[in-house]
């Protein structure tokens, strides 16, 4: 599945995030030993775990809802953090990457799904966090861009249409704020159902775990 994954992605110079959430360490060695090197979690004690015990080169992606009291213990080891949903958590993510001298990457998450429960910021409390004053005094941080989740449905109009969103607040965002920062470039959208559909609209990166490691039940 992975060469299968690499041939979808390779005309599109997409990255693929493995999330090997759930899955034993031997199941993300297999990966590894085949050149993957991202891998993506969404539980902070399960991450750093396997930040501890697998190999130092591996770029560890944090994809799931990240609380504020447990950003300290990602800060120094995290690659990619996709999920920002609040001024209030990019801030702390500043905070304590400042305490360990790091520059942190992060992306914005946006809510582009019609399901009610999906955490994420909307245009205008974007644009409310990046006019605040307080925003360019994060030092410690880096915006790369942004991330969405489509609506889990078969409907691919539908799941089109959410990740064509996302692109398209990504382009408002990158002209409106981001222009001159060459490194504002990534639109993390698509997983095992549709990451070809997110690729088709713009995708930089897909986070694919089931197709990759089997289903989680
Ligand atoms: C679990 C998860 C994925 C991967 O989902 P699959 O359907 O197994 O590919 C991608 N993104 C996020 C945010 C996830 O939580």
């Amino acid at each position: 599945m992975l060469e299968k994954i690499r041939q979808d992605l390779s005309p599109t110079g997409a990255t693929l995030v493995a999330v090997s959430k759930t899955k034993p360490e031997k199941a993300i060695l297999a990966l590894y030993e085949k050149g993957q090197l991202d891998f993506g979690e969404n539980r902070v004690q399960e991450f750093t775990s396997k930040v501890e015990s697998l190999p130092k080169d591996i770029r560890w992606h944090f994809i799931g809802h990240l609380q504020t009291n447990k950003v300290k213990y990602i800060a120094p080891s995290v690659y990619l953090i996709h999920s920002v949903d609040s001024f209030k958590l990019l801030r702390e993510i500043n905070k304590q990457a400042k305490k360990v001298d790091r520059i942190v990457n992060c992306l914005l998450q946006f809510k582009v799904a019609a399901e009610e429960t999906k955490y994420g910021f909307d245009r205008s409390s974007a644009k409310a966090m990046l006019d605040n004053p307080a925003f360019s005094e994060l030092k410690n941080i880096r915006i790369l861009g942004v991330m969405g989740m489509a609506t889990f449905t078969y409907d691919e109009v539908q799941v089109r249409r959410e990740f064509r969103q996302l692109k398209s607040i990504f382009d408002r965002l990158k002209d409106n704020y981001f222009i001159e920062q060459e490194d504002f470039r990534e639109i993390s959208m698509g997983m095992s159902n549709d990451y070809s559909i997110a690729l088709e609209e713009g995708s930089t990166m897909v986070r694919i775990g089931s197709l990759l490691f089997g289903s989680r039940r």
